[in-house]
C-alpha cells in the first residue's frame, strides 16, 4: 500500500484554528475554564437558536448529564434507537436506567415513530417508569421530531436529541440543536466539526442547563470551602479546546458546503448503478451529510458492501458498515427491545465512504476512480 491513507472523516484544523488556540493560550486561560468556553456556548447556542449550551469534555459526558437531568436513573426506562453509535447506550447504563431499543425507519435509518408508539404503550401499561425518549440522528440526518415528539406527549415523556452526527442539519426548517427538549452534540475528531474532543447540551430549559453544569464541575457548591451535598463528575470543557472550537465554528458554514459537494459527487458516482442507492433518500437540503453511505442489493447489483470495503481498503481507502445495532452486541445482548429486522438489515447492506471535509479533490477522485474499477469488474 503505497497511497496515502484516505479517512472516513479526518479533522478540517487549520491556521483560523491555530490563531484561536494560541490567543487563549497567551490570554492565560488554561485551567481549565475561561471565557473562550463561555463564548463558545453563546455562539452555538445562537446558532441553533436556543438560550443555552453546557460545553463538556465529551458527547458520551453530555448525553449522561443531560438523562440525569431529566430524571434518568435506576428504576426507570430510557427508549432509544438501536441504529446507534454505544455512547447512546453506554450513558443510559451510566445512570443506572435501563436502555430499551426500537429498531429504524427503512429510509434513513433512524428511530421508527410507530415503534416507539408501540414500546411507550407496552412499558407505561406495565407500569414502568421511563425517563426519557432518546432518537439518534443517524449519519447527520435528523429523526422525526415532529411525529417522535408527539408520541412522547402522548405519554408525558421528554425528548432528549441525540445530535452528535448532526450539527448543522436541520428538520422542517429548524435546526438541529433546537428540535428537543435538550440536544446533545459531540465535537469528537471525527464529527461535522471538532474540539479534538468536546460536547455540548443545548436546550431552552434553563433549569436543565443549570443542572447539568453543575453536575460537570463535581457539584461543587458555590463557597468557598468545597461544600458538596451530592455526587457530581469532572466532565466541563477547557478553555483552551473551547478556542478550538470557537475557530471551527468560523468555518462552520464552509465545511458543510465541502460534505455537501462530495455526498453530490458520490450521488453522480453511484447513478443509474442497479441495486445501488444513496442511503437517507433522495433529498440532502436537510442532512448536514456527515457520512455518505450507500446501500447494495447484492443479488441486483452483483456485488455487495463488503465486497466493495475490501476493494477499497486494498488502495488503503477507509470505509466503515453502519453502525452494529445495539441489539446484536454482546453487551446489550440482554436488553429489551422491539425489532423489525430494519436495522439489521441496514447494517448488513450499507457502507460509508470517506466523507470529511477536509477531503481534497485528488483524494475524492482516487475514491471514485477505485468504485470505478471495482464496479467495472461486476459489469
Ligand atoms: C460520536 C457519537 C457520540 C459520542 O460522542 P463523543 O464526543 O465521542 O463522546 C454519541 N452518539 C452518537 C450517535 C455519536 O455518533
Amino acid at each position: 500500500m503505497s497511497a496515502e491513507r484516505i479517512y472516513l472523516s479526518a479533522p478540517d484544523v487549520g491556521e483560523v484554528e491555530q490563531h484561536y488556540v494560541l490567543a487563549a493560550m497567551r490570554s492565560g486561560w488554561i485551567a481549565p475554564l475561561g471565557p473562550d468556553v463561555d463564548r463558545f456556548e453563546a455562539e452555538l447556542a445562537a446558532r441553533v437558536g436556543v438560550d443555552h449550551g453546557v460545553a463538556l469534555s465529551s458527547g458520551t459526558a453530555a448525553l449522561h448529564l443531560a438523562l440525569i437531568a431529566l430524571g434518568a436513573g435506576p428504576g426507570t426506562v430510557v427508549v432509544t434507537s438501536t441504529l446507534t453509535f454505544v455512547a447512546t447506550a453506554n450513558a443510559i447504563v451510566y445512570t443506572g436506567a435501563e436502555p430499551f431499543f426500537v429498531d429504524s425507519d427503512p429510509a434513513t435509518g433512524n428511530m421508527h415513530p410507530g415503534l416507539l408508539r408501540e414500546a411507550l404503550r407496552g412499558l407505561t401499561a406495565a407500569g414502568e417508569h421511563v425517563a426519557a425518549v432518546l432518537p439518534v440522528d443517524l449519519l447527520g440526518k435528523a429523526a422525526d421530531y415532529g411525529e417522535i415528539g408527539r408520541v412522547a406527549a402522548d405519554f408525558d415523556v421528554p425528548v432528549l436529541a441525540d445530535a452528535a452526527e448532526s450539527l448543522g442539519a436541520t428538520y422542517r426548517g429548524r435546526a438541529v440543536g433546537s428540535l428537543a427538549r435538550a440536544s446533545v452534540v459531540s465535537f469528537n475528531g471525527n464529527k461535522i466539526m471538532t474540539t479534538s474532543g468536546g460536547g455540548m447540551v443545548l436546550t431552552d430549559d434553563g433549569a436543565l442547563a443549570a443542572r447539568a453544569r453543575f453536575l460537570s464541575t463535581q457539584a461543587r457548591l458555590p463557597v468557598t470551602h468545597y461544600e458538596h451535598s451530592e455526587v457530581g463528575y469532572n466532565y466541563r470543557m477547557s478553555n483552551l479546546l473551547a478556542a478550538l472550537g470557537r475557530g471551527q465554528l468560523t468555518r462552520f458554514d464552509g465545511m458543510l458546503g465541502r460534505r455537501r459537494h462530495i455526498r453530490e459527487t458520490y450521488r453522480r458516482l453511484f447513478a443509474g448503478l442497479p441495486g445501488v442507492q444513496i442511503f437517507g433518500g433522495t433529498d440532502d437540503a436537510d442532512d448536514n451529510c456527515w457520512l455518505t453511505a450507500v446501500l447494495v442489493d447484492a443479488d441486483v447489483a452483483g456485488w455487495s458492501a463488503e465486497e466493495l470495503g475490501d476493494a477499497l481498503r486494498t488502495l488503503n481507502i477507509e470505509t466503515r458498515p453502519l453502525w452494529k445495532p445495539m441489539h446484536l452486541q454482546p453487551v446489550y445482548a440482554g436488553a429489551r427491545s422491539l425489532l423489525t429486522g430494519t436495522a439489521q438489515r441496514l447494517f448488513e447492506t450499507g457502507i460509508t465512504l470517506p466523507s470529511g471535509s477536509a477531503l481534497r479533490g485528488a483524494e475524492l477522485e482516487r475514491v471514485a476512480s477505485g468504485v470505478h474499477d471495482f464496479v467495472n469488474v461486476y459489469s
